[in-house]
């Protein structure tokens, strides 16, 4: 075995794995978040006048000028606080680069790291990559609200962080004001960073808002606001996004993204620079199609007779498998995969036990109405 112990435990992720098995059997792909239609023209354009009429040599590690100018614009939007483009704003390559730079930039070996189960699979390998230990703290059905007594024992045993991720994946949380005024207080009183995963900050439903655990009094001073631009631009290969924060926790990010990264690509910048420029109707407008997507799936796989835990957030949603009779989420989607030809995402391997998500299956519908439509009409043959 030559992987490093490190990595060892980990293997190939799950979205690799389903996405190849689902390409092997023909599977309708409901597994990895990526959209099965293209982003905007006018963002796609920009990215090819970046290649055409800019520059493809490097640019700064930080990031192109324009492009933090706009991150720092719509963070100031975001959370009401003014923060400057040279000191305060890295762009990375996706927010999986700022989570790794987060990591290894700002966290000692041993120290412990607080984060939300089901969780998604780079923490647990961020903290493996920086030596530091995972402390999982649990969020449960039917309302996977963050469990006040759990979180506060967690923080109470000390930790040098805590990973926050809003709107969440897999569960569809987009968690209220009275839950991140609870994380805000503990990561004051205890002196934790709070390293916050915002991908999905977007894509959300019913008029719920997307809160900032920056912008929760002394957060902003400990917390470092990640997002990229590929879910809210359905452009989820690009790989570009970025780092918010106050200039001690920056100088960590960027100690470690000059190395693993120094930058990212210049076209890709050029393009996002113009995506954050977008007017408020484009945001409305992706809010209203995936309202449609997720209704549509929700809907359908009520139907059939799944336990459908109705997403406020993100392009994702987690069911109940049960009234189906399989022994776990690997068996049911295992089936639905051979027999049924749909992928979906067993949630368990989002667990430190896989018993609390095997019950669980993780549907994503930010695909067009006709593969949700085709998945639901073949998912009516695993009535047995
Ligand atoms: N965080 C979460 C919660 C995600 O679902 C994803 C999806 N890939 C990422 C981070 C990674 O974002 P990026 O593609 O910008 O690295
Ligand atoms: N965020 C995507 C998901 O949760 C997967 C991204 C990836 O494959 N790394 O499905």
């Amino acid at each position: 075995m030559t992987v490093a112990s490190r990595l060892r435990p980990f293997g190939n992720t799950i979205f690799t794995e389903i996405s190849h098995r689902a390409r092997q059997r023909g599977a309708i792909d409901l597994g990895q978040g990526f959209p099965d239609f293209e982003g905007p023209d006018f963002v796609k354009r920009a990215a090819k006048s970046g290649i055409d009429v800019e520059s493809n040599q490097y640019p700064p590690s930080m990031g192109l000028p324009v492009l933090r100018e706009r991150i720092a614009a719509g963070f100031q939007t975001q959370t009401g606080i003014a923060v400057d483009p040279d000191s305060n704003v890295t762009v990375t390559s996706g927010c999986t680069e700022a989570l790794a730079a987060s990591f290894l930039g700002l966290v000692e070996p041993g120290e412990r790291v607080i984060l939300l189960e089901p969780w998604y699979d780079a923490y647990p390998v961020g903290c493996a990559l920086a030596g530091a230990l995972p402390r999982f703290v649990t969020l449960r059905p039917p309302d996977f609200r963050l469990p006040e007594a759990e979180l506060r024992a967690a923080f109470a045993e000390g930790a040098r962080a805590i990973v926050f991720n809003t709107p969440h994946n897999p569960t569809g949380r987009v968690f209220d004001h009275d839950e991140l005024a609870l994380v805000a207080e503990l990561c004051v009183s205890h002196d934790v960073t709070a390293f916050t995963d915002e991908v999905y900050e977007h894509i959300r439903f019913d008029g719920k808002a997307h809160l900032s655990l920056a912008s929760y009094p002394g957060m902003w001073e400990r917390t470092v606001t990640m997002s990229s631009v590929g879910k809210s631009f359905s452009l989820t290969g690009w790989k570009t996004g970025w780092a918010v924060a106050p200039e001690d926790l920056t100088a960590g990010v960027r100690a470690a993204h000059q190395f693993l990264t120094f930058t990212t690509p210049n076209p890709m910048q050029h393009g996002t620079a113009v995506a954050l420029s977008a007017p408020q109707e484009y945001f409305e407008e992706l809010r209203a199609l995936y309202t449609s997507r997720r209704d549509l799936l929700a809907e359908g796989l009520d139907r059939l007779g799944f336990g459908v835990y109705t997403p406020e957030g993100t392009y994702f949603l987690l069911a109940d498998h049960r009234p189906f009779g399989f022994s776990d989420d690997v068996a049911f989607v295992n089936h639905v995969i051979e027999h049924v030809g749909v992928a979906a995402i067993p949630p368990s391997v989002f667990y430190n036990d896989p018993a609390d998500g095997a019950e669980l299956v993780r549907f994503a519908f930010c695909k067009s109405e006709d593969t949700l439509r085709s998945a639901l009409r073949r998912l009516e043959g695993i009535r047995r």
